[in-house]
C-alpha cells in the first residue's frame, strides 16, 4: 500500500539536496570543531559558513545566531535564562502555546517564584492585541512576551511586528517560537523588534535533532549546559556539525515551495464538505485543522488503516484526551478534529485520494 503522510507539521522528511549537503561531514569531514588540527578546521568552517548562511537568511548577524538541539531546547533557553540572567519577573504567553514553552514557563515560575499571565484570544485564537497592551501597560516589572508566530495544531499566524512594536514601547522582552515558520516564510529579523526566536530544521526537511536560537546581541545570556566553551559559550557539548549543516542547507532549499503547497491546502479545503475549520484557514499554509461530525469518532484510525497518516494535534501530546489548544476554542468538543498537514513531497492526486476516502468511509 502506497501511504500518504499529511502530518508534516510533526514532522518532515529530510530533503534528498540536504542529505547530499550532510553526508561529507559524517564521511569525509569527522572532526570535531573545537580540534586545533587541519581535519577539526574543516569541520570548525562547515559550522561557521552554516552559521552565516542562515544569518543571511533570517536578517541576523552571524554572532547572534545559536544551534541547539531542538526547538525544544532553545524555547527552555530563552524562558530560564530570561529569568535566571535578565531579572524577568513576569511572563506573559498564550494558552496555546506548544508544550515546550508552556511546561517550561510553569516549570521555571515556580523554582524562580516568577508570575506569568495568559493574553486573551478571540473566537478563532487570534491574540487580542489590546489585551497585550493592557496587560504590558499594567506590568511594572520586567517582562517576557512569549508569543509563538504559528501555531503548530490550528496554524494562527500572530501579527509579529505589532507584537514586536508593543514589546519596544513598553520595554518587553519578546521571544517568539518560530518553529512552524523559520523555512516557510521570510523572516527578516533586521526589520523586527525580536529579542529571541527558536526554529527546528526538522519541521522544513531538515534533519531531527538540529534547531535553532536567534538571540539579539543586547542581550546577554548565560549556557543552561556547563561543560565546554561551545556556541560562544552558550551551549557546551560537541557540535551536531552534519546537523548544523543540514540546517543551513535545508532553510537555503525551504521558501520556493511555498506557492504549490498553499494550493494543495486550498484543494483539500474545496473537497471537503459537511466540515468546520478549526482556528483561522487562512493561516499558516501547512495546516488545517477540520472539524469533522461526530459521527466520524474513528476517522483517524479509519484512515490509518487506509494508509494515510494524519493526526489530532500536536505529536508531542499526543496522550491528551483533547488537545490543549483545541479546547481554547468555542465548539471544538462537537467535533472530531483532525489536522492535516502538507508539504512540497505532498501531491494533488494524494489529496483526491484522500477527500475520496473519506467520502467512501462516511458517505
Ligand atoms: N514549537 C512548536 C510550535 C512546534 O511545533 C514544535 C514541534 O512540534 C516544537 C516547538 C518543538 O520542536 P522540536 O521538535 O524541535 O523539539
Amino acid at each position: 500500500m502506497q501511504r500518504i503522510y499529511l502530518d508534516n507539521a510533526a514532522t518532515t522528511a529530510l530533503d534528498p539536496d540536504v542529505l547530499d549537503a550532510m553526508l561529507p561531514y559524517l564521511l569525509q569531514h569527522p572532526g570535531n570543531p573545537s580540534s586545533a588540527h587541519s581535519i577539526g578546521r574543516e569541520a570548525r568552517l562547515a559550522v561557521e559558513t552554516a552559521r552565516k548562511s542562515v544569518a543571511v537568511q533570517l536578517g541576523a548577524k552571524a554572532n547572534e545566531i545559536f544551534f541547539t538541539s531542538s526547538g525544544t531546547e532553545s524555547n527552555n533557553m530563552v524562558i530560564a535564562s530570561a529569568i535566571r540572567d535578565l531579572h524577568v519577573a513576569h511572563i506573559i504567553t498564550s494558552p496555546i502555546e506548544h508544550h515546550a514553552v508552556l511546561h517550561t514557563i510553569e516549570q521555571y515560575a515556580r523554582q524562580y517564584n516568577v508570575t506569568f499571565s495568559f493574553v486573551q484570544l478571540d473566537e478563532t485564537g487570534h491574540v487580542e492585541l489590546r489585551d497585550l497592551k493592557r496587560q504590558l501597560l499594567d506590568c511594572n516589572q520586567r517582562v517576557l512576551v512569549s508569543l509563538m508566530h504559528a501555531n503548530n495544531e490550528i496554524g494562527n499566524l500572530l501579527d509579529i511586528e505589532a507584537v514586536g512594536n508593543l514589546c519596544r514601547r513598553y520595554n518587553a522582552l519578546f521571544h517568539s517560537d518560530c518553529v512552524q515558520t523559520v523555512g516557510h516564510y521570510p523572516i527578516d529579523l533586521s526589520q523586527l523588534y525580536v529579542n529571541f526566536i527558536s526554529a527546528s530544521a526538522h519541521k522544513f526537511h531538515g534533519p531531527k535533532g538540529s534547531g535553532l536560537l536567534y538571540v539579539h546581541q543586547n542581550n546577554p545570556i548565560k549556557s543552561l549546559i556547563y561543560g565546554g566553551a561551545q556556541e560562544r559559550g552558550l551551549r557546551a557539548g560537541t557540535e551536531n556539525v552534519a546537523g548544523i549543516v543540514g540546517f543551513a542547507k535545508a532553510l537555503e532549499l525551504s521558501m520556493s515551495h511555498a506557492p504549490y503547497i498553499r494550493e494543495l491546502k486550498a484543494y483539500l479545503v474545496a473537497k471537503l464538505e459537511g466540515v468546520r475549520f478549526n482556528g483561522d484557514p487562512s493561516g499558516l499554509y501547512t495546516v488545517l485543522n477540520v472539524g469533522f461530525p461526530k459521527r466520524m469518532e474513528n476517522i483517524l484510525f479509519e484512515l490509518d488503516l487506509k494508509g494515510i497518516c494524519v493526526s489530532g494535534g500536536s505529536a508531542c501530546s499526543s496522550g491528551e484526551s483533547q488537545s490543549h489548544v483545541l479546547r481554547q476554542l468555542p465548539h471544538t468538543d462537537e467535533t472530531v478534529n483532525v489536522r492535516f498537514s502538507f508539504s512540497k513531497f505532498n501531491t494533488a492526486a494524494e489529496i483526491v485520494q484522500v477527500a475520496q476516502t473519506i467520502k467512501a468511509i462516511y458517505g
